[in-house]
């Protein structure tokens, strides 16, 4: 009979094998997207479905079910080892709960779906990918029936995503938003409508020489606190961030020599996450608490420093100057003030990844309140983009021309991730709550920002969010961010106060 200490110490090389497979996987994928040539692609698939199937069976493994027997509930809950035992129960439940027939169906299911989804969006025929929404949607339905939840099915899913939230709680999120937000671009836009026949956004177009972007994002990051030396900027189509310990965590980077917003803003986002990813304490090191809390809470992180520190005036004001003299014979006959409405033009298009702040939320409700119709069963696959079309008619004021702008423009639901879209609002929503604390800490952020100096809010950051990795689940770390749980009213203080300067609204009505 093993003592539980020794069960401890073997449950934790466990861990760290499972966290090296994962990590591996990790590498082929990001040598996917960089630099493999595209002949690599079926001999990836195969050793990505090995390195996922041998982590798999670690995890689902007997022996580990005898360990957490062994070590039991002996831990003060307070504690980081009681953490991870939780951690991995749930990741062990979760795994052990899905019957193999049902991880195999959806596993085909969604490698069928995602090529089909590509040539649908192509001819915008939204009826040559139903069938592959619709077995999808069957097979989540019955994977929430074996998960298991208090209230809702959905909540089985998004609880992958963000732990701990349900369906009820992002409902009133969004009911909270939903108003105030559709009045808002509404007054916008009249607002707009109303001024001169400006094109607001026209001076983030030009020729703008990729090196010379290159270096330009480079710098501002590092001033955020990137640490190149435990990390590395390569180019990628989409571009993401990923983690293989808090020593190498890794950024990519679109390049588009016409237009400037890909690349910066891109660079900012992703260096948002990479900064959480650099900022986990080393204790959790080869452990499931080694990444960041939630996707929300990731989120929260990219969108903090693309866009309530990059888009704002201040940090402008320091690195416009910059921007300038890095393209002269572009930005040298435009002020300061000029570029600053456009790197914050609003905008009512029917996409959502190119959605500016206001809008942004209503693209996610469109997506969030389509889900839930579609788990309850009152929504037809069928039907969908019809539902969609009139979503963004009331919410947006626009109709997309054709379902690849509408319902067939995002890939989440062909890989099967339902639940997902919320946890971008969530992120929205918290990097304000998140900004507004750290600044009534330390008033002198918004100074330091103007110098191109951030050490004071990356250090509340990495204080109070990206040392404790998954130590805490998302409410608990909000709370103790805090004070307060997730609180929509910072963020429609600020998207009021922000764009009712911009666009000079004479009476801005504060809502929530
Ligand atoms: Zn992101």
């Amino acid at each position: 009979m093993k003592t539980s200490t020794v069960a401890w110490h073997e449950l934790k090389s466990r861990l760290a094998r499972i966290y090296d497979f994962h990590s591996a996987a990790g590498l082929l994928i990001w040598d996917q997207q960089t630099n493999m040539p595209p002949g690599g692609v079926p001999a990836r698939a195969e050793a990505l479905a090995t390195l996922s199937t041998v982590a798999h069976e670690h995890l689902v493994d007997d022996e580990t079910r005898c360990l957490l027997d062994t070590i039991g509930d002996d831990f003060d809950a307070t504690t980081e080892d009681a953490a991870l035992v939780r951690l991995v129960r749930r990741d062990y439940e979760r795994a052990t709960k899905l019957p193999v027939r049902l991880v195999a169906d959806f596993s085909r299911a969604t490698t069928l779906a995602e090529p089909a989804w590509v040539a649908a969006r192509a001819r915008s025929d939204w009826a040559a990918f139903a069938p592959h929404l619709e077995r999808i949607l069957t097979l989540q339905q019955e994977a929430a029936e074996y998960i298991g939840y208090t209230t809702h099915p959905y909540d089985a899913l998004l609880d992958t995503f963000e732990p701990g939230a349900t369906k009820l709680e992002l409902e009133t999120v969004f009911d909270e938003l939903k108003t105030p937000l559709i009045a808002l671009v509404a007054r916008i836009n009249d607002a707009q409508t109303s001024a001169e026949n400006e094109k607001r956004d026209a001076p983030l177009y030009g020729d703008f020489d990729e090196a010379k972007q290159e270096a330009f994002g480079r710098e501002i990051v590092e001033r955020f606190g990137y640490d190149f030396r435990r990390g590395r900027q390569d180019r990628a189509v989409h571009p993401f961030c990923i983690s293989f310990g808090n020593g190498d965590v890794r950024i990519t980077t679109r390049f588009d020599r016409e237009w400037l917003s890909p690349a910066l803003f891109g660079t900012l986002h992703e260096s948002g996450h990479a900064l959480y990813e650099q900022g986990i304490d080393s204790k959790y090191a080869r452990t499931p608490a080694a990444n960041g809390c939630s996707m929300g809470v990731h989120e929260s992180q990219s969108r903090l420093w693309e866009n309530i520190v990059g888009r704002s005036l201040p940090f402008w004001q320091f690195f416009y100057p910059r921007l300038q003299a890095a393209f002269p014979e572009h930005f040298s006959g435009i002020e300061l003030a000029r570029f600053y409405r456009a790197i914050n033009t609003v905008e009512r298009t029917p996409i959502r990844v190119e959605a500016d702040e206001v809008t942004y939320n209503l693209h996610v409700l469109v997506r969030f309140e389509i889900e839930v119709a579609l788990f309850e069963n009152r929504l037809k696959v069928a039907d969908l983009p019809a539902a969609w079309n009139e979503k963004m008619r009331d919410y947006l004021g626009i109709t997309p021309a054709t379902d690849a702008e509408g319902a067939l423009q995002d890939i989440h639901w062909a890989n099967g991730s339902f639940a997902y879209f919320p946890t971008y609002t969530v992120g929205n929503v918290l990097a304000v709550q998140l900004y507004d604390t750290a600044l009534a800490t330390h008033p002198s952020i918004t100074d330091e920002i103007t110098r191109g100096e951030f050490a004071t809010l990356h250090g509340w950051l990495a204080e109070n969010i990206y040392r404790h990795g998954k130590r805490y689940e998302p409410a608990p770390l909000i709370e103790r961010a805090t004070g307060k749980p997730l609180n929509t009213a910072p963020y429609l203080r600020y998207l009021h106060t922000k764009f009712g300067e911009l666009y000079d609204l004479k009476t801005t009505t504060l809502t929530g």
